[in-house]
């Protein structure tokens, strides 16, 4: 199993890995993967490609509310302009352009499978990768090579798929022997 990978969203290379402890300013992005917390550049650049933004914003808005500006030294914030050419723009904070940042990663297919094949393992296979749903049905299980599989089919959403298995040990009298 791949320890690290990458992706690349807009040009953008990500690392993602079980390894948080090895990245500076950690965040989960699934279960058990870390990606180091972006700037706002880059942030922007993923999250809202092509967005007109700047990263001053006005002084009159910070002045206008002790909270606004609380906030704006705590999480930091853009202002963007929606379109090109309009006055007055608007912000948009650091949170939500940090989340905006991970849904895209998190959308991202290697990402996107990554996650529901963890989801479906950890839920021992019992309910649809796809639809979550339980009226799912195996065929004959097929072994060979220290692997076997099992199609399975879908009552709910039709899809089809292959569950894997791999030889963890072997069972003897009773007792369990596995493979560490
Ligand atoms: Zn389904």
């Amino acid at each position: 199993m791949a320890r690290h990978f990458y992706v690349e969203i807009e040009g953008v290379r990500i690392l993602l890995t079980p390894d948080w402890e090895l990245l500076e300013n950690p965040v989960e992005v699934i279960p058990g993967y870390h990606t180091r917390r972006p700037n706002l550049r880059d942030a922007m650049e993923v999250a809202f490609p092509g967005l007109e933004f700047d990263f001053a914003v006005p002084q009159s808005w910070l002045d206008s509310d002790e909270k606004i500006n609380d906030r704006f030294y705590k999480e930091g914030a853009v202002w963007a302009y929606p379109d090109k050419g309009l006055r007055g723009g608007q912000p948009l904070w650091g949170s939500e352009i940090l989340k905006a940042y991970l849904d895209k990663i998190r959308a991202h297919p290697d990402v996107h499978n990554l996650d529901c094949a963890k989801a479906y393992v950890r839920g021992s296979g019992r309910t649809c990768p796809f639809c979550g749903h339980d009226q799912i049905e195996g065929e004959s299980v097929e072994t060979g090579g220290g692997s076997a599989t099992q199609g399975m089919y879908c009552l709910k959403c039709g899809a089809y798929w292959i569950d894997a298995y791999r030889l963890v040990g072997f069972v003897k009298d009773n007792t369990a022997y596995f493979a560490k």
